[in-house]
């Protein structure tokens, strides 16, 4: 959440944006993002919240739930309604701004330093010189800067969750000895497991790689390949946490190996928006010629 918010801060530009990304990139501040709201759930680009003129700036008042880093993290781009009634509009709100209360406690089933937690805004008065781009263009920059750049970050995670249960489940096979001082490794079926789950994660890399290249480098095409990338890596995630846990048998169930806590870390990431099911509709959409969203 970090790297996006710096990612659209620095895609989106504003008046105050260099001083964010210079407090982002030292580490003086974390930033995070604040767009999904109970009532549109999945579809986290459509906000109900929406600001109001005041005092030649905005104020807004609701709330946001499931904020990464909620409490912890120093700025957070909200996503709100124009005042205007005219498109979306991203504002950088600090994290001590009057009118700022965080809801709740993570209680996630994994990522448990995730934080993710409710954000109540009462009031909160904020200046034009916090909005993130031109006035109206929120949804713009969520489609071209903010849903590319969470997308390539998350499945690199997942990549990485897969990649090192996968590291555990060969360790604990080739080191886990029987009585009569076999492994478990020199079992046909563990071995199948094992080139099952290194054959997809390898294949999950190679497809994130390639997104964010064709990303980098601007490709038109790039959209579909990221989408794909992510619904691919979490799916192999939850897929080879599930087989690393069936080589590991019952030591890999308890906190004994780190498998069980992979295994839950990545069932988030189907369900972190855009969601898997989304995500369908629109790479389905976007092969077809269909406009997305
Ligand atoms: C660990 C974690 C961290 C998060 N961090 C942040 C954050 O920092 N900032 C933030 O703004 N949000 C964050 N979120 C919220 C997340 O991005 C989603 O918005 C949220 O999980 C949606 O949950 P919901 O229960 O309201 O979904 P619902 O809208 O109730 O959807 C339920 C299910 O139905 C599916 N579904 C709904 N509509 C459609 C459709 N039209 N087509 C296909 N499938 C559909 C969804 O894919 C989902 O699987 C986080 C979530 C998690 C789990």
């Amino acid at each position: 959440m970090h790297s996006v918010t710096a990612a659209t801060i620095a895609g989106g530009g504003g008046e105050n944006a260099g001083a964010y990304l210079r407090s982002l990139a030292s580490g003086e501040l974390v930033g995070t993002l604040a767009f999904s709201e109970r009532g549109t759930g999945a579809h986290f680009y459509a906000p109900e919240l929406q600001a109001a003129r005041h005092n030649g700036g905005v104020r807004i008042s609701g709330r946001k739930s499931f904020v990464t880093s909620g409490g912890h993290a120093g700025i957070y781009l909200v996503l709100v309604q124009s005042a205007t009634g005219e498109g979306l509009d991203c504002y950088a709100i600090q994290g001590d701004a009057e009118g700022i209360r965080f809801d709740g406690a993570w209680e996630g089933l994994g990522m448990a330093g995730n934080s993710s937690v409710a954000l109540e805004l009462s009031d909160v008065e904020v200046a034009d010189a916090a909005r993130i781009g031109e006035a109206g263009a929120g949804a713009g920059l969520v489609f071209s800067v903010v849903a590319p750049f969470f997308l390539v970050g998350l499945a690199a995670v997942n990549v990485g969750i897969a990649a090192a249960a996968l590291k555990s489940a060969i360790d604990h096979a080739a080191n886990r000895r029987y009585g009569d001082g076999s492994s478990l490794a020199e079992v046909q079926m563990i071995q199948h497991l094992i080139a099952d789950m290194d054959i997809a994660v390898r294949s999950a890399r190679l497809l994130v790689r390639e997104a964010a290249a064709l990303g980098d480098a601007g490709d038109e095409g790039a959209l579909v390949p990221i989408m794909e990338a992510k619904v691919c890596a979490t799916q192999t995630a939850a897929a080879v946490t599930q087989q690393a846990l069936e080589v590991c048998g019952g030591q890999g169930y308890t906190p004994a190996l780190p498998i069980e806590r992979h295994l839950r870390d990545a069932r988030a990431g189907a369900v972190m928006a855009p969601t898997n099911g989304v995500l369908r509709s629109w790479i389905g959409k976007a092969l077809a010629g269909l406009p997305v969203p």
